[in-house]
């Protein structure tokens, strides 16, 4: 799984990781897009960081918005998730772990290949 926000520079590095997970065959599940847009406190509104994107060419899981309420809970150590059950950002990280659980049941897993599985 690939995470990277959408920075030029940051694109790059997952760009270049993305190429050699190709080439020693390691199963890429997709990327991730961290702080893909910044939530406004004043208008609420998802305001994009960052202008039209050139996406790496693998599977997209899920994008992470930037909130006040999610860097304050992060530098607190609270999981975001458990304090807003019901909130955009729940659902943002529910929506990336499904689409993370569907790419894994796809991908053939080579730590039990060859093993009985209990
Ligand atoms: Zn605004």
């Amino acid at each position: 799984m690939i995470v990277s926000t959408l920075q030029d520079l940051s694109l790059i590095d997952a760009r270049c990781g993305i190429s050699v997970f190709r080439k020693i065959d390691v199963p890429i599940l997709g990327i991730v897009e961290n702080m893909a847009h910044f939530v406004c406190t004043t208008c609420g509104t998802a305001h994009p960081i960052l202008g039209e994107i050139a996406r790496p060419g693998v599977p997209f899981l899920g994008a992470i918005p930037q909130t006040m309420e999610l860097r304050r809970a992060s530098d607190r150590g609270q999981p975001v998730t458990a304090m807003d059950p019901d909130g955009a950002l729940r659902r943002a990280y529910c929506d990336l772990a499904n689409r993370v659980a569907a790419a894994l049941a796809d991908t053939p897993s080579q730590a039990t290949e060859g093993r009985a599985v209990p």
